[in-house]
């Protein structure tokens, strides 16, 4: 069986990924997606388990020393971690997983598994993104001041990803990120092993 496919995105605070995530959840039967944990304080809609998993710093750390996450990082003030048993499961399952992580836990997963397929998710301008953050209404002055701040760094990382897209209109963009994903699958090395028995089953040793 094909293992399946581990699908990072990245970008900033705002860019649109976690509306971008459950479009391509809705059309993409074979995809789930890894819920993170957290120390920060859920948002007013934020529904434990279901957006991240809540937990305490202290617990958090018994987590990283336990190395029970892919990958782990402090984003602004707060940490956040992909717990790791779950995912590798459903990957073995050939079953693709998806990933909302900043780009610390992007190059981390890029480390301990290089076949991830690296996707940065960028706004059409920073304007555009600091309008979006503000009539989100979910950050104060202060916190969109830390979330822009952190472009600097997000975007000097954009090299190490696989494919960088714009996110100018949703439906455009989650057609791209649908192509991105199904030409991956495709790829001869993800497949190499198995293309042959595919098409002669048993017969392919003539
Ligand atoms: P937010 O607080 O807006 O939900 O997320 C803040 C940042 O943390 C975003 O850039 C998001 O991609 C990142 N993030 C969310 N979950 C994880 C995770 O499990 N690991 C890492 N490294 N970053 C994460």
């Amino acid at each position: 069986m094909q293992q399946g496919l581990l699908i990072v995105i990245s970008g900033p605070s705002g860019v649109g990924k976690n509306t971008i995530i459950s479009n391509l959840l809705d059309k993409l039967p074979n995809l789930r997606y890894s819920i993170s944990a957290t120390t920060r304080n859920p948002r007013p809609h934020e529904v434990d388990g279901q957006h991240y998993y809540f937990i305490s710093e202290e617990l958090f750390l018994k987590k990283i020393e336990a190395m029970e996450f892919l990958e782990w990082a402090k984003v602004y003030k707060d940490y956040y971690g992909t717990p790791k048993d779950q995912i590798l499961k459903l990957l073995e399952q050939g079953i693709d997983v998806i990933l909302d992580v900043d780009v610390q836990g992007a190059l981390q997963i890029k480390k301990a598994y290089p076949e991830a397929l690296l996707i940065f998710l960028a706004p059409p301008s920073i304007a555009e993104l600091k309008n979006r953050l503000i009539n989100r209404h979910t950050e104060d002055s202060s916190q969109i001041e830390t979330r822009l701040r952190y472009i600097e760094t997000e975007f000097q990382n954009v090299p190490s990803y696989d494919y960088f897209v714009i996110n100018q209109e949703i439906n455009l963009t989650c057609s791209k990120i649908e192509g991105i994903i199904l030409a991956e699958k495709c790829r001869v090395s993800r497949q190499e092993a198995n293309f042959l028995n595919k098409i002669f089953g048993n017969d392919n040793n003539s």
